[in-house]
């Protein structure tokens, strides 16, 4: 790099390889940032896409290659000093400068901190037994892989997505699973009661097993947990334990060095924090929203959207204007897609019939749709995220109504 160039422009250094942190320095490139990038993750992975680890790497049909967003070719061509297994201690605001685990410090103009989140533990007696998993990262993934296949008891605590999706897998490899609910139904945090009750349906009929309202009190067994043992004192055998009880933003650096934190690193809605020239992007963050009040979301679209944001802001370009949050799951051959937040109280209107596997739920609040959750029914998700970002009426009888076509109602 011509040093004349880098002198003209900020050193950005972005903490944590994950989603955002990859995809925030491919942004600033793209959009034609000639200062000197440096990009420092603690695992040992060039950044990397998270879903497949719960659906088609861990069946088995991808390589852990396909998993790379880019080549390692892409950061040396690029310009971008990469630093893999390196995990940053300390921040030091005053100094702009970062303190690595080994000693050493790296100085910074900007900083971007894109630390994600981890994976929340049980905190129960005998959680802490070797076949006991969380699943986060690739490490994550490969020991549950190695754990799972034909007959192997798995007993999923969690029916949230990461639960759900690891138990359409565990049955897609022929194991036995029985998941753990303690709510009285799943997704009860980010689903309808519609889409809860269908995915419930569709994994029984495929052979998993439910017990909603279940309490884990903890786990029996020695160096691996034998059963796990309910409130109302049921056990269940196990060969396998995956909690997916949630995930927990790391905001332990940030936190440490004075920046404003509370359930997430709190972020504006130019992805900066308490500290000018700081930004926190992606699931370490909890981000004030044109549309909602400070959220909290864990997803690609967000970490995307907030690594936009962000290269935006230091490339000094017009921000990208504010995307429809959605989100995606897939289990079995069902895509959901969920644009909007499932709030509880909005008029609930299903199109189509879930018989047939293929509808979607539409909320709507004061006849304004603000949420659509479309199973393998792609047009009625783009659809309803059309409406949602233009903050648009639609009457529930037509909605509901499949002999009305979308297009009529959208326009
Ligand atoms: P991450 O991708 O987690 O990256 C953070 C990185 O920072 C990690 O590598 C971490 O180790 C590193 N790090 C943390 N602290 C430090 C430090 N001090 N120094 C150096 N490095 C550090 N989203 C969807 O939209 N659809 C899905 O279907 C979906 N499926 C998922 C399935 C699974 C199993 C998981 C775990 C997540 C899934 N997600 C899904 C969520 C999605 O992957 C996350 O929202 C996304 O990865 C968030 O990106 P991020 O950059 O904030 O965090």
């Amino acid at each position: 790099m011509n040093p004349d160039t880098q002198e003209q422009s900020p050193r950005v250094v972005v903490i944590g390889a994950g989603h955002g942190g990859g995809s925030v320095v491919a942004f600033l490139r793209q959009y034609g940032f000639k200062g000197a990038i440096t990009l420092i993750g603690d695992e040992p992975f060039l950044p990397y896409h998270r879903p497949p680890l719960s659906k088609a790497w861990l069946k088995g049909e991808v390589e852990e290659a396909a998993l790379f967003f880019k080549p390692e070719s892409f950061y040396a061509e690029q310009d971008i000093d990469l630093r893999l297994g390196q995990q940053v201690e300390t921040l030091l605001v005053a100094r702009r400068e970062l303190v690595l685990v080994d000693g050493a410090r790296v100085p910074y103009d900007k900083l971007v901190i894109a630390t994600g989140a981890t994976a929340r533990p049980l905190g129960l007696p005998g959680a802490d037994a070797d076949n006991v998993m969380t699943l986060r990262n690739i490490a994550d993934a490969d020991k549950l892989k190695r754990a799972l296949g034909p007959g192997k008891k798995v007993v999923i605590v969690g029916g949230g997505y990461v639960g759900l999706e690891c138990a359409a897998t565990a049955r897609f490899l022929g194991a036995d699973v029985l998941v753990l609910e303690r709510a009285e139904r799943l997704l009860e945090r980010v689903a309808s009661a519609p889409i809860a009750a269908f995915l419930q349906h569709y994994h029984a009929e495929r052979g998993v097993a439910f017990e909603l309202g279940a309490t884990v009190t903890g786990l029996e067994g020695g160096e691996r947990a034998e059963q796990v043992v309910l409130a109302d004192g049921r056990r269940f055998p196990c060969d396998v334990v995956v909690v997916g009880i949630g995930a927990i933003p790391a905001t332990a650096l940030a936190a440490a060095a004075g920046i404003a934190c509370d359930d997430g690193i709190l972020v504006n809605e130019q992805a900066e924090t308490s500290e000018a020239g700081i930004y926190a992007i992606g699931d370490a963050t909890r981000r004030d929203h044109p549309r909602y009040h400070r959220i909290r979301l864990e997803s690609v679209p967000n970490a995307m959207e907030q690594a936009k944001l962000v290269a935006c802001a230091i490339v000094g370009r017009a921000p990208p204007a504010a995307e429809v949050v959605w989100f995606w799951s897939d289990q079995y051959d069902l895509k959901l897609q969920i644009a909007g937040l499932a709030v509880a109280g909005e008029q609930l209107v299903v199109r189509g019939d879930p018989a047939t596997g293929k509808f979607a739920v539409f909320h709507l609040q004061d006849g304004r749709v603000k949420t659509v959750e479309a199973i393998n029914a792609p047009q009625e998700f783009f659809a309803g995220k059309r409406m949602i970002g233009t903050d648009g009426s639609a009457d529930a009888g037509r909605l509901a109504d499949v002999s009305v076509s979308l297009s009529q109602i959208v326009a």
